[in-house]
């Protein structure tokens, strides 16, 4: 996958490539009449882990793809942190059109988009998915508090969620990032689990009224950040 910054996504993944142009002349909510252009997502299919966040800002409208102010420039920092990159996670939001003024994104609008992203998810087929912020956060987890649950991952069927804050939290309060940064430091113990694990329970999480477990190897316990938070 040799998508990068300031270039429109271009999936090298035929499934992919044909659910983006599908998003691309997608007018099923209001959000269509303001975008400048769809924000699909980014990152190679399959792909191991999947990082979902809300919806477009600015920058992302302007230039097609998710991430790419500051709180992108942390996602970068915080996977290099970890030894992965936009290389080989996919990124996307769980609407592809930026909600005029940055407001959040509505119930109808999630709603009408949801079929693209089960779609995306399917192809990118990953072991862990990264919810980044509470949008995202409640298609697994509906009436969570993510101040609670971050950090705190479960399976569903075929694949792990770990719930995380958005990125851009750190940008408007310096105490999320500590907290954010061991969230992340969590992914690379899931991801070997998930690996090891080898053969899939039958459903997977873009089923998210699928029965949920926790995870052994990071939800046995609140860690320091998380009990400061409860
Ligand atoms: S947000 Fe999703 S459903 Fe709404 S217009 Fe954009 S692609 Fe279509």
């Amino acid at each position: 996958m040799s998508d990068a910054i300031g270039s429109p996504p271009r999936a090298a993944n035929p499934a992919l490539l044909t659910l983006y142009e599908e998003i691309a002349d997608c007018p099923a909510c209001e959000l269509a009449r303001t975008r400048t252009q769809t924000v699909p997502g980014v990152g190679p299919a399959p792909a191991e882990v999947m990082c979902i966040g809300e919806a477009p800002g600015a920058r992302e409208d302007e230039q097609g793809l998710p991430f790419v102010g500051p709180a992108g420039r942390f996602l970068d920092q915080l996977l290099g942190g970890i030894g992965l990159s936009r290389e080989t996670v996919h990124i996307a939001n769980v609407v592809k059109c930026r909600p005029p003024g940055n407001r959040d994104p509505q119930p109808e609008e999630i709603a009408a988009c949801n079929p693209f992203l089960e779609r995306q998810i399917a192809i990118v087929d990953p072991l862990l998915i990264v919810t980044l912020g509470r949008f995202s956060m409640s298609r697994w987890f509906p009436g969570a508090s993510i101040s609670r649950i971050h950090g705190r991952p479960r399976r569903f069927g075929g694949r792990i969620v770990l719930p995380m804050y958005h990125p851009a939290a750190a940008l408007h309060r310096g105490d999320l990032r500590p907290v954010i940064e061991a969230d992340f430091a969590l992914i690379p113990e899931l991801l070997e689990e998930a690996r090891t694990e080898g053969a899939r329970e039958p459903g997977g999480a873009d089923e998210p009224s699928a029965h949920s477990t926790p995870v052994a190897a990071a939800a046995a316990a609140p860690s320091a950040e998380q009990r400061s938070l409860l």
